[in-house]
């Protein structure tokens, strides 16, 4: 499971939903949701 830090909770969340892209700069990233607070999360290398 992936995680990423939550600007909101401020901790680390596990990704609910995560989405796979791929950014314009060529690297990959995960996209989500936090489980707890519904904040989109982020995070670089998938
Ligand atoms: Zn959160």
């Amino acid at each position: 499971m992936a995680s990423a830090y939550c600007v909101k909770c401020r901790t680390k969340r596990e990704i609910k939903d995560p989405k796979n892209v791929t950014l314009k700069n060529g690297k990959k990233a995960v996209t989500g949701t936090c489980p707890v607070c519904g904040t989109k999360l982020f995070k670089i290398g998938g």
